[in-house]
């Protein structure tokens, strides 16, 4: 039960959920839930890494710290 990246374009398996919220400006992070939501975006780590928010928001990044424990099966690790 995967779901794949929400950026378009991108094949890679979603490992981050991103919700946000405009009345505090405010974006999170989360491990990748369980199940979609329509606001909230799924993000491969690669994007979940390189998220930019706006001019004047805050990122909260509420993942659990362990990105080296994830493993993806068939992704090979580049150095
Ligand atoms: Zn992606």
């Amino acid at each position: 039960m995967s779901r794949q990246c929400a950026r378009p374009g991108c094949p890679e398996i979603a490992v981050a959920t991103l919700a946000y919220e405009y009345a505090s400006r405010t974006v999170w992070l989360d491990g990748v839930a369980a199940e979609g939501h329509p606001s909230t975006y799924d993000l491969c780590p690669r994007h979940a890494n390189t998220l930019r928010v706006p001019m004047g928001w805050q990122l909260r990044d509420r993942r659990p710290v362990r990105a080296e424990e994830v493993h993806l099966p068939g992704i090979a690790h580049a150095s």
